[in-house]
């Protein structure tokens, strides 16, 4: 049974009708949740959507997301998230080329997206005001079924280079990517997890898939967006004891009273989406010794996962082994390539991006004698140096050593003698001890002291805020616009 509405169905079969879900300090169970999907779904059809349409939703984190989700799959048609951050202009791109004949969204976005969809012809259809309240005043509707290979869900990439192309994900691939990663996480009785990823990311949605294939009845505890105060006290009110994250929030985490707070139910931290600094995966384990930071790798093209690390034997520094199913190789430049039934059937309208069932990562990686998998980087990233070769991240894992740098991003700047050449932005740690003190001059004391002269940054600025992308990692077009 490779639908989604199905194991929706099943997973509500299994473990029955209790508090699932915590959201703003209200609990909503999975009977509820699942009956407010089957009204949507009925909602959606009267509303016009037929199978195989799109369906968009721009929403930050709240329980209508997974419910909204739910109808979609349910009606027979595909999801296309978008995540809430974007402008007019890239949410146009977005309806424009996935032919979305709906829009749910939410009405604080109302004011930045509301010309466009007027504009659009497209239904919108806005959380919390009548246009929701008549879906969910429809009779339930019986799931239309859809095969295993037709397409669930439609994602926008970054778009970091160029517009941004629509990854067609099936509902094999994603119920593939979900179960595996659930299971390679698994620990009997660890069932509490929370989460403020955008469930409209790739690793959002992997989450939210996984959690429908649970052994265990899963409990999600979900923040509307990462904001480290908040999402400290909620972790030690609720007693997660599962987080899943990307590595800015560990990083921001860790300029909270986190030794201060009762995280002793904490027990694996899951970290994804951009290289983990080992620095902060060490500082956060040292100030919660109940929790172990495990790194996983994945890509929205091979539904959010590729590999994980192994709960009993992670490898600090690795990204753990291919998961069930997915097989790894690496190409004759050391790009990490792909295959396996999570991994997309092809851009959006084009049908391209995979050749004999290989994906090409972008990433450049190395596997060790055991099957561990390590991302050097990305290919488009490296800096190339008066001839040499340097990795961004490398650089920026000497500089987030330094006690008083919280987070480093490099990028190259071109250069007309050396081809380009390598600057460095950090953010300093706050508090005491913090980065106060702290100058460009001693940082590139620092730099001069602990890498090559090939790799040293010739220029370090300090930042207050290093800039994120909208699920958290370096955005270095923005920070290329600085230079
Ligand atoms: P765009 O294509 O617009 O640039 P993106 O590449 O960030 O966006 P995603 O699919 O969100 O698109 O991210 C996948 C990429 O994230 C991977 O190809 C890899 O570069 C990076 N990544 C994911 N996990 C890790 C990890 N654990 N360590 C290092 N990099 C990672």
């Amino acid at each position: 049974m490779v639908n989604l509405a199905r194991l929706a169905e099943a997973s509500l079969d299994r473990h029955g009708d209790y508090p699932a879900l915590c959201f703003e300090g209200a609990w909503h169970t999975s009977g509820e949740s699942h009956d407010r999907a089957t009204r949507l779904a009925g909602g959606l059809r009267e509303l016009g959507v037929r199978p195989g349409d799109r369906v968009a939703v721009v929403m930050a984190n709240c329980p209508e997301v997974s419910q909204v989700y739910q109808a979609v799959w349910r009606a027979g048609a595909v999801v296309t998230p978008v995540v809430f951050l974007v402008t007019a202009d890239e949410l146009g791109h977005v309806l424009r080329d996935s032919g979305a004949v709906a829009v749910v969204t939410s009405p604080e976005l109302l004011p930045k997206f509301g010309e466009l969809l007027k504009a659009g012809n497209v239904p919108a259809v806005v959380v919390g005001t009548p246009s929701f309240e008549a879906l969910l005043a429809a009779d339930p509707a019986p799931i239309t079924d859809r095969g295993p290979d037709e397409l669930a869900a439609l994602l926008y990439t970054g778009g970091t280079t160029g517009r941004s192309k629509g990854v067609a994900l099936t509902h094999a691939n994603l119920a593939h990517a979900g179960r595996v990663s659930r299971e390679a996480a698994h620990t009997p009785g660890l069932n509490t997890g929370i989460t403020a990823l955008p469930l409209s990311h790739s690793y959002g949605l992997m989450v939210t898939v996984g959690a429908m294939q649970a052994v265990e009845p899963p409990v999600a505890v979900l923040q509307r967006w990462f904001e480290p105060a908040g999402w400290l006290r909620l972790a030690a009110e609720q007693r997660a004891q599962t987080a899943a994250v990307v590595p800015s929030m560990i990083v921001m985490l860790l300029g909270q009273p986190l030794a201060a707070t009762d995280l002793s139910a904490l027990r694996f931290v899951f970290s994804g989406a951009a290289p983990l600094p080992p620095a902060a995966a060490e500082a956060f384990e040292r100030l919660v010794p109940s929790a172990r930071v495990l790194e996983g790798y994945g890509c929205t093209e091979t539904g959010g996962i590729v590999s994980g690390s192994p709960l009993d034997a992670p490898r600090r520094g690795t990204v753990g082994k291919p998961l069930e199913g997915i097989e790894v190789r690496l190409g004759d430049d050391g790009e990490i390539l792909v295959r396996g039934p999570n991994v997309m059937r092809g851009y959006w309208g084009t049908d391209s991006g995979i050749a004999d069932g290989w994906f090409a990562t972008g990433d450049v990686g190395t596997i060790d004698g055991d099957g561990y998998l390590s991302i050097v980087d990305r290919k488009k990233d490296l800096i190339i140096r008066g001839g040499f070769n340097v990795y961004p991240r490398d650089v920026e894992d000497v500089l987030t050593a330094h006690p008083a740098v919280a987070m480093a991003a490099v990028v190259g700047r071109p250069d007309e003698r050396l081809g380009e050449e390598v600057v460095a932005f950090v953010s300093l740690t706050g508090g005491e001890g913090g980065g106060a003190q702290v100058t460009a001059e001693d940082l590139d004391a620092y730099a001069r002291a602990h890498l090559a002269p090939t790799k040293r940054p010739r220029e370090i600025h300090v930042l207050e805020q290093i800039p994120l992308t909208s699920v958290g990692k370096l955005n270095r077009k923005a920070l290329r616009a600085l230079l």
